[in-house]
This record gives structure tokens, C-alpha cells and sequence, in this order.
């Protein structure tokens, strides 16, 4: 049988900004809102190793990383010279130092198009792109101007990882956690949402 649509899951990273500005009760709430289940939970301090695992599935994830990064910087009007791999090499060295530069909650959320409601909650790479409403939007105002100011650089703080896609999650889930930390349960929202008969509503 295929799996059944609702119980499609994804990773979600609360990145150390989003821990030191004391935003991860904000963040974890329009996840419970919508009605995404919580089904594994945890507060970590990621090795650059996790780190680097998380980014990196495969060689080809890091030129894949310098398009995406050119695509979104031409958005904001900003011109590219630099070769998408070594663009890409360059922004997954800063996300590995800036990941494991403090506490990060690693969350896996569960529901109907988990993966693709979760991406729309969080809004554009950019913060300075991100529409209003979603959570990049409304908590944070980096960019890639800033970001990449000066010599040094830095990743794009922007509070928050999502998996893009039913792949990048499933992979992205295994580096997080062990299969026995997720935790399959019933909750009140389950029946309103997706029951053909709406068991349990009335007594
Ligand atoms: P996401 O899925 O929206 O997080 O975006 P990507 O997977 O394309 O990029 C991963 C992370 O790398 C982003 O969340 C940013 O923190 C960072 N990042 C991406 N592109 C750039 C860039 O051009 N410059 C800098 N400094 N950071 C970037």
C-alpha cells in the first residue's frame, strides 16, 4: 500500500539565531497552529560533521547550493561573477561554522504536505525577500548584501531550516535522529482533519 499522505514528515531546524533571540516558542507555534503534529523533538549542540552531513547528501548538493544562491541574489538585483560550485563550497563552509556555533532545536513535523505547508510558513532564503506572514518575514531582516559584506562573510541568518523537498526531508530526518525517537501518537487534531466519518466528535 502506499503511505498515506497524512503521516508525510520534515525536518525543521530552529538555527542558533533563532535560539539566542529567544524566538523558538514563536517559531514552534505556527507549526502547531496550522496543524502540523510534533513527532520528535531536540535541543543539540550539532558537531561542524552534523552539520556538514545535514548540507551535503551529495557532491552535486554544493553546486546545486551556488545556483540557488545566484537565483536568489539576481531577485535582489545583486550580479554573481563567482562559479556556482565554489560559490556553493564558500556558503556551506560558513553554514557549517554558523550551525555549530551554538544550541539548535532539530524538530520532525508531521502532516498532510508536511514538507511543502511547512516551506510556505517559512518564507523566502532571503529574509529580506520573505513575504510578510511567514516566519522569515516576520522575525528577521538579514540579507545578502549584508551577509556577504566585507571580506570575511557569513551564512544568511535566517532563523530557520525546512526541507525542500519528500527526499531532502527523509535523508535530512536520519541525520537528526534515530527511527525509535519518532514517535507516532494520536492527537485532538486528527480527526477534524483528515477522518472520512469525524470519529470522536460527538459523544
Ligand atoms: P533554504 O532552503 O531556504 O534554507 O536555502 P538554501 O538551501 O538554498 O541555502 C541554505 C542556507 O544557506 C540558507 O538558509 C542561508 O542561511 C545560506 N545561504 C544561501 N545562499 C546564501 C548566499 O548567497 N550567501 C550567504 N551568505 N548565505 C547563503
Amino acid at each position: 500500500m502506499t503511505k498515506n499522505p497524512k503521516e508525510e514528515k520534515t525536518l525543521v531546524l530552529i538555527k542558533p539565531d533563532g535560539i539566542q533571540r529567544a524566538l523558538a516558542g514563536e517559531i514552534l507555534s505556527r507549526f502547531e497552529r496550522v496543524g502540523l503534529k510534533l513527532v520528535a523533538l531536540k535541543f543539540l549542540l550539532p558537531t561542524p560533521d552534523q552539520a556538514y552531513r545535514h548540507y551535503v547528501k551529495n557532491e552535486a548538493e554544493i553546486e546545486a547550493l551556488g545556483f540557488r544562491s545566484i537565483e536568489g541574489k539576481k531577485k535582489s538585483g545583486i550580479e554573481v561573477t563567482e562559479e556556482p560550485k565554489l560559490l556553493g563550497k564558500k556558503i556551506i563552509d560558513r553554514l557549517v561554522t554558523f550551525l555549530s556555533a551554538g544550541p539548535v532545536i532539530a524538530m520532525v513535523l508531521e502532516g498532510n504536505h508536511a514538507v511543502a505547508i511547512t516551506r510556505k510558513l517559512v518564507g523566502s532564503t532571503e529574509p529580506l525577500q520573505s513575504d510578510v506572514g511567514t516566519i522569515r518575514g516576520d522575525y528577521t531582516i538579514d540579507s545578502y548584501s549584508l551577509a556577504d559584506y566585507g571580506d570575511a562573510g557569513r551564512a544568511v541568518r535566517n532563523l530557520i531550516h525546512a526541507s525542500a523537498n519528500i527526499e531532502e526531508a527523509d535523508y535530512e530526518i536520519k541525520v537528526w535522529f534515530e527511527p525509535k525517537e519518532i514517535v507516532n501518537y494520536k492527537n485532538s487534531f486528527d480527526a477534524i482533519l483528515y477522518d472520512v466519518n469525524l470519529d470522536g466528535i460527538l459523544e
